[in-house]
């Protein structure tokens, strides 16, 4: 698979048309959301990609001199998951953020001050109503795709029970169908320690003396949930930073501490801790369960869903996607589970390039005849000896041979089986040991519908053909079984 970049993006910024009708009862006016768009739109090929907790709209390639891409590049652009080639990427910043988009650092237009604490409360669920409403400006009318891993999951799920007609695949990455007590836990952590930062003043403080030290806290806490005990041995292990001995005192001494601490420092240069209450409190909230049950609260949904998790994840444990997996199975969805094998925890979803794109590329683009058939197969003419047949299979060590007409069109098969009856049978030409109604398939076919035809009729192997019936290549079980496609 041809591994490529988008090249250099640029952040673009769009204000609603409309107001926003948020779940706590607001109406909020003057919504700028900012975005990033990669490859061309046409109408029914546009992926949106939904960030976790802290991402923005840039999520693949460069901006203007920098050396490092967006936090998903590993999976978006030419020939990866994400085929830009193939499809419109767009990647919004959420709703509440920081990154461009409105959020509680933005200028209120009633005050001329930014809206701190008195920015409404939001919800996963208006993120969602914001994301569509951009959509809906930009003239996108439906969703080829929508994916996202963590806070980015429940946005993909929470798509598909908001707007079930809007969206056909969801691709939703180490999340639930609703924010557990242990995450909210974290959350509330996180939000004291911010809130008890005297620089906080009630969410009222200049940009220059933002609570650092609270916001910083509550990365660092925050940051460990993101890791696993094995990636934590593994990368730090009992190491210490700079001291050969311990230094029986409360300076940072191990590696581990000092990773968390350099964590902690860097996230306050690049985060709000406004947005950062804000959006970990609609985290809180997000549930899409209905009378308790997430069976209810899936039902509407009219998509095919893919659901993975990360092994080693203990914030979101596999468990919780195979809830959803039941609640969406239960209610007759088209749904495939896969679990991504990682020490890497919750984190894995932003790291596992490989088994992303292999995943979530065979999701979005399962293979197709095309890809598995080979090419320009040897054929036989009708008017050939059941000899020459015979020593052209066992030449080219295949066991179907399609016989042809001059012009290249199909006439029919003949295998190692049919030579075999030719000796027991004691029959002389090709035309009396060939089967005529010849099972065929196109290359822009499934493999999908190659496997049932197969299964069906009890062969293995089925002529490629075009329009015309002209022989263009053979796909054969061996293969299909080779490549584990079961789409
Ligand atoms: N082992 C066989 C195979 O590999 O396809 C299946 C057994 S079946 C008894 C063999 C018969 O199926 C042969 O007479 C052969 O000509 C026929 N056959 C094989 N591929 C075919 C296809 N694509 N369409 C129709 N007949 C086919």
């Amino acid at each position: 698979m041809l591994q490529d970049s988008v090249g250099e993006v640029t952040t673009k910024y769009h204000a609603l048309s409309v107001p926003l009708s948020l779940e706590c009862g607001v109406s909020l006016s003057g919504v700028k959301i900012a975005y990033e768009c990669y490859g061309r739109a046409d109408g029914k090929n546009v992926i949106l990609v939904c960030h976790p907790l802290t991402g923005d709209a840039h999520a693949a390639g460069f901006h203007k001199g920098d050396a490092k891409p967006g936090w998903w590049d590993g999976i978006i652009g030419p020939g990866k998951a994400l085929d830009t080639n193939r499809y419109c990427v767009i990647a919004a910043n959420v709703l509440g953020g920081c990154k461009g988009s409105t959020g509680p650092s933005s200028i209120d237009p009633a005050t001329g001050k930014p809206y701190g604490t008195t920015f409404p409360v939001i919800t996963i669920r208006d993120m969602v109503h914001a994301e569509h409403q951009l959509l809906e400006d930009l003239g996108i009318s439906e969703l080829y795709a929508v994916i996202g891993g963590s806070m980015g999951g429940m946005q993909a799920m929470q798509w598909s029970v908001e707007f079930p007609a809007f969206v056909r695949r969801v691709v939703c990455i180490a999340a639930a169908g609703y924010t557990t007590p242990m995450h909210i836990a974290f959350g509330a952590v996180g939000r004291a320690a911010i809130m008890s930062d005297p620089e906080w003043n009630g969410g009222e403080y200049p940009a220059e003396r933002k609570p650092t030290h609270g916001l910083s806290l509550a990365r660092m806490m925050a940051h460990i949930t993101y890791l696993s005990d094995e990636s934590m041995r593994t990368k730090f292990g009992r190491r210490l930073q700079k001291l050969d001995t311990f230094g029986y005192g409360f300076e940072t001494e191990f590696s581990v501490e000092s990773y968390l601490q350099h964590q902690g420092e860097t996230f306050v240069e690049r985060f709000d801790p406004n947005s950062y209450l804000y959006i970990t409190r609609a985290v809180d909230y997000y549930d899409l369960t209905k009378n308790g049950s997430l069976t209810d609260g899936l039902a509407g949904t009219e998509a095919k869903f893919l659901i993975i998790s990360v092994s080693s994840d203990w914030l979101y444990p596999p468990y919780l996607s195979q809830e959803i997996m039941l609640a969406l199975t239960t209610n007759g969805r088209e749904a495939r589970y896969a679990e991504i094998v990682s020490p890497h925890g919750h984190d894995g979803f932003l790291l596992e390039h490989a088994q992303l794109n292999y995943i979530v590329g065979q999701f979005l683009t399962p293979m197709i005849v095309e890809d598995l058939m080979t090419n320009n197969p040897p054929s036989i003419q009708e008017t050939a000896s059941i000899r020459e047949a015979a020593e052209l299979m066992i030449g080219h060590e295949i066991n179907h041979l399609p016989v042809v007409l001059e012009d290249g069109v199909l006439s029919g098969i003949v295998t190692s089986w049919d030579i075999a009856k030719s000796v027991a049978g004691d029959f002389k030409s090709l035309a009396e040991i060939m089967t005529k109604d010849v099972i065929t398939i196109q290359r822009s076919d499934s493999l999908r519908l190659a496997a049932s035809l197969m299964e069906k009729h009890a062969i293995s192997a089925l002529p490629v053909v075009d329009d015309s019936n002209r022989v263009l290549g053979m796909l054969t079980s061996e293969t299909l079984s080779l490549t584990e496609v079961l789409q």
